[in-house]
């Protein structure tokens, strides 16, 4: 059965005829004011898969809406086809995180053969790239029984971004990330094109010539460039007017070449915080401003859901993309872990004006991330 209280609905076991349950939907729907729903302890916080790491123990070796609201009918047809993993939005999201696309495969390096066969896995497992932007505005549009993943890159190496040069003219390496993942996009449209490039200066992606046309082709596509400090700092030697101007300066050497470019992230290098959390977040250094929506650790695991009021923005855990030293959390580890335990896997409801949730979980949901979306409950 489903009842309503507010904005929130609940979903019961019982099938019913569709029809049925259009028709009493609708009439709800049109009845219900905005959202005011009210979801499970995170099941996975301080969990991990076998063998875990605990956050911040995995060696930090870094060198290493307005959405349009569709039609009534295409909610229900989202919320309850049986033939799609429940959905469940409340459920825990991977970000990843790699440094150099290049040879030989290494601990923080991954073969650009092996960077495809991540890609076209995460595809086959369901997962669609999202931007970490939107994941962290709790704007996830991907298909019904998907899930979403983020792909970071960190430090800006040659193997993210290439050009060869041929007879004088450049061409875009084919084994670079970009390429790979523009290729990939080009065979799996479905799958997206997203990722962020966490770069410090003075050279990232180690082509002095092509760094004004590299960073904008990465806006242009789509990607998004993260602040790593202007020199691959470690901020928790700085002091506060350091810390700062690290933090500026890269924001101002970014302008330089993408005039206007908002920068709304930051990777830590080496993941280290400074001692005074709020620096990072936002501030100025002669004039310079910058403000981060997310910040972004070093490991090592699954992120919250930015519904959950667990979710922290400011401290948000990535998943290492690599098969080597993984301690147990590497990206394929949890992958098996989510095979094995979907339950505890984001799976999106197809709606991105509705938040799904099973009925267990609701005293999880952060209601006022999610504002006047609607709330849909199932047990
Ligand atoms: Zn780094």
């Amino acid at each position: 059965m489903q009842r309503k209280t507010g904005g929130t609905f609940y979903w019961g076991k019982i099938p019913f005829a569709n029809t049925l349950l259009y028709c009493l939907c609708l009439l709800l729907l049109l009845a219900a004011p905005s959202c005011t729903a009210k979801s499970l302890e995170n099941p996975l916080m301080g969990l991990s898969p076998e063998n875990p790491a605990e956050e911040g123990t995995t060696e930090v070796k870094e060198e290493e809406e307005e959405i349009e609201n569709p039609p009534a009918e295409q909610k229900e047809a989202a919320a309850i086809d049986e033939g799609l993993p429940r959905p469940n939005e409340l459920g825990e999201i991977m970000i990843l995180m790699y440094h150099e696309i290049g040879f030989p495969e290494d601990e923080w390096r991954r073969t650009p053969d092996n960077f495809r066969r991540d890609l076209q896995t995460l595809y086959d497992l369901g997962y669609r790239a999202v931007s970490l932007q939107d994941m962290v505005r709790g704007q996830i549009e991907i298909p019904a029984g998907t899930s979403p993943v983020v792909l970071t890159f960190d430090d800006g190496n040659k193997g993210n971004f290439n050009y060869l040069e041929t007879d004088g003219e450049p061409e875009l390496d084919p084994d670079c990330a970009v390429a790979i993942m523009e290729e990939f996009y080009r065979e799996n449209p479905d799958f997206g094109l997203a990722a962020t490039f966490f770069i410090y200066w003075p050279t990232p992606f180690r082509q002095p010539g092509y760094l004004e046309t590299k960073l904008q082709h990465l806006v242009k596509q789509g990607f998004e460039i993260g602040n790593h400090t202007n020199s691959h700092a470690n901020l928790s030697r700085l002091n506060p007017d350091e810390i700062r101007q690290e933090l500026a300066l890269h924001i101002n050497e970014t302008q330089k070449y993408v005039p206007g470019y908002r920068v709304t992230s930051l990777s830590l290098p080496y993941g280290a915080y400074s001692q005074d959390p709020g620096i990072v977040r936002e501030g100025s250094y002669e004039g310079i401003c910058y403000q981060h929506e997310a910040v972004l650790l070093v490991g090592a695991n699954p992120a919250p859901s930015p519904y959950h009021k667990k979710f922290d923005p400011f401290r948000l855990p990535r998943i290492r993309a690599s098969e080597i030293k993984t301690d147990g959390v590497g990206m394929y580890e949890w992958l098996e872990y989510f095979r094995t335990n979907p339950s505890r896997r984001f799976i999106s409801d197809g709606d991105a004006s509705c938040i799904t949730i099973p009925l267990s979980a609701e005293q999880n949901l952060n209601r006022e991330i999610i504002k006047e979306r609607d709330v849909r409950l199932y047990e």
